[in-house]
C-alpha cells in the first residue's frame, strides 16, 4: 500500500494516519512531524524550516522534496508507506510522481480526508501535540500514545490558523482535483469518531488495492 494522506489541517490526518499505518504495517511519513523533529534537535533543516511553520506557510519545496526524496529511500518502505503532508502543491505532487516512476512504484491511493472550516478551527484551537513524539490530540494533559507532556504549536494559535487555511485552499486543495484525474482519489467524510473514520478509509482503500 503506497498512500497519500491529504486533507486541510485539523483534518485529523495525524491520528488517521497512526491507525492506518498499523492496519497495513507500513511506515507513517509525515513531513510536519521530521520538520519538527529537526527543529526540537536544532538541526540546519528544523532552523531553515522554523519560521515558514511559525507562520503557517510552506517549507520551500526544494528542501521539502530533497526531504522527502532520501526518507523514501530507507529500507522500511519497501512494503508501501503512508504520506501525511506531502504532496502540498502541484509542484510537490509532480516530483513525487517522478520519483515512484523512477522506481516503477506509483501510489496505490490518495486518501482525501475531508471536513468544513467551522469544525476545523473548532478542533486545531483546542489541539496540542506531544513534545515527544508528536502525535496531536484534542482535550488532553498527557500524550495518549506515549504519555509525554504536550504543548500548543505555534502554529495552531488562532492568528496562525487562518493563514494554514488560505494556504490550504490556495496551494494544497489544487492536488485533489491533480489526484482526481489521476484517477486515485478516494474521499472519506472526517467528521465523526475516529474509529468510524478508520473504518470507512479502510473499506474504500479495500476496493483500490
Ligand atoms: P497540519 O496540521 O497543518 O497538517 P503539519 O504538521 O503537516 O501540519 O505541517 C506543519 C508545517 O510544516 C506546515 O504548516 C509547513 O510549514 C511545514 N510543512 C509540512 N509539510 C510540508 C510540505 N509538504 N511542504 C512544505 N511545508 C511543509
Ligand atoms: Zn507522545
Amino acid at each position: 500500500m503506497r498512500l497519500v494522506l491529504v486533507g486541510p489541517p485539523g483534518a485529523g490526518k495525524g491520528t488517521q494516519a497512526q491507525f492506518l499505518a498499523a492496519h497495513y504495517s507500513i511506515p507513517h511519513i509525515s513531513t510536519g512531524d521530521i520538520f519538527r523533529a529537526n527543529l526540537k534537535a536544532g538541526t540546519p533543516l528544523g532552523v531553515q524550516a522554523q519560521s515558514f511553520m511559525d507562520r503557517g506557510e510552506l517549507v520551500a519545496d526544494s528542501v521539502t522534496n530533497e526531504m522527502v526524496k532520501d526518507r523514501l529511500t530507507h529500507d522500511d518502505v519497501a512494503n508501501g508507506f503512508l504520506l501525511d503532508g506531502f504532496p502540498r502543491n502541484v509542484a510537490q505532487a509532480e516530483v513525487l510522481r517522478a520519483i515512484l516512476a523512477e522506481k516503477a512504484t506509483p501510489l496505490t491511493a490518495v486518501l482525501e480526508l475531508s471536513i468544513d472550516d467551522a469544525e476545523i478551527i473548532g478542533r486545531l484551537s483546542s489541539r496540542r501535540t506531544c513534545k515527544d513524539c508528536f502525535q496531536p490530540s484534542v482535550g488532553v494533559d498527557k500524550c495518549p500514545l506515549c504519555g509525554g507532556d504536550v504543548y500548543q504549536r505555534e502554529d495552531d494559535k488562532a492568528e496562525v490558523i487562518a493563514r494554514r487555511l488560505e494556504v490550504y485552499a490556495e496551494q494544497t486543495a489544487p492536488i485533489i482535483s491533480f489526484y482526481r484525474n489521476e484517477g486515485l482519489l478516494i474521499t472519506v467524510s472526517a467528521t465523526g469518531k475516529v474509529e468510524e473514520i478508520t473504518e470507512h478509509a479502510i473499506s474504500a482503500l479495500s476496493r483500490v488495492s
